[in-house]
């Protein structure tokens, strides 16, 4: 079954609402005939109104970098999904390893925020991935599995549409070590039979699996080749509307599977 492949752009805390409408202008103008591909950006709250505004009808799409698993209250600070949907947002990147690493987010909090998510009408992007040293001690495979099918509990899919995977070792992330395409590909594969085992052979060759982590324009293609990487999340290239929309084209005129 074909998957259509994903080019998403986290901005993280970076971009003012001014900056962003700049970015996201020049994005659009250079991707206006791209077409082959699904293409997010997730900008930081404050200018999640503002960019939606600039892409209007374009084919770009927005998504939020993370949100609160309640629907409203007493949550200062936090923002819920009605209000992501709100401003426009298709998607929610959930789980990011700098939300788990830096603000301590537990697989318990990364789950009730999927539910909720898909409760809410959005595409939660569940980031997994292990750290350097748990690579090194062959312990890959247990992490992304934990992480995995704790962010899953009580998920029932019945469309592969409504979830998305994105595999981002934590080495890898701003770090310019990228994983190889060889590398990448093996825990996506892992990632699709634990799909698999979950949902059925429908739904976990419909769920697109990203690949993150120093991703640029001199690596894409490398990498999106791979039978089961079906797109990027992208942090710090999709800062420049220059080498985001390189990775995009690349990518676009990579053979769809
Ligand atoms: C990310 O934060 O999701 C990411 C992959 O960042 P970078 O591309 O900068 O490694």
């Amino acid at each position: 079954m074909p998957r259509r492949l994903l080019i998403a752009g986290n901005w993280k805390m970076n971009k003012t609402a001014t900056e962003a409408i700049q970015l996201a202008a020049e994005i659009k103008r250079e991707l206006f005939d791209v077409d082959g591909l699904d293409i997010l950006v997730c900008p930081p709250f404050t200018a999640l109104v503002a960019v939606q505004d600039v892409l209007g009808s374009s084919i770009i799409e927005l998504g939020g970098q993370n949100m609160h698993f309640e629907e409203k209250g007493a949550y200062t600070g936090e923002i819920s999904g009605p209000m992501l949907k709100d401003a426009g947002c298709k998607y929610v990147i959930l789980g990011h390893s700098e939300r788990r690493h830096v603000f301590g987010e537990l697989d318990e909090e990364i789950n009730k925020k999927v539910k909720t998510a898909i409760s809410d009408r959005l595409i939660p992007i569940l980031c997994v991935g292990e750290k350097l040293e748990e690579r090194e001690a062959d312990r890959t495979s247990d992490v992304v599995r934990g992480q995995l099918e704790a962010g899953l509990i009580d998920i029932d899919l019945t469309d592969s549409a409504k979830l998305v995977i994105a595999y981002e070792p934590v080495w890898a992330i701003g770090t310019g070590k990228t994983a190889t395409s060889q590398q990448a590909q093996e825990v996506h594969l892992f990632i699709r039979g634990l799909l698999n085992d979950r949902y059925g052979v429908d739904i976990s060759q419909g769920i697109r699996i990203l690949y993150g982590g120093s991703i640029k324009p001199a690596n894409i293609e490398e990498l999106i080749k791979e039978p089961d990487v079906d797109g990027g999340l992208i942090g710090g290239a999709s800062l420049e509307a220059g080498s985001f929309c390189e990775i995009v084209k690349k990518s676009n005129t990579a053979p769809n599977i």
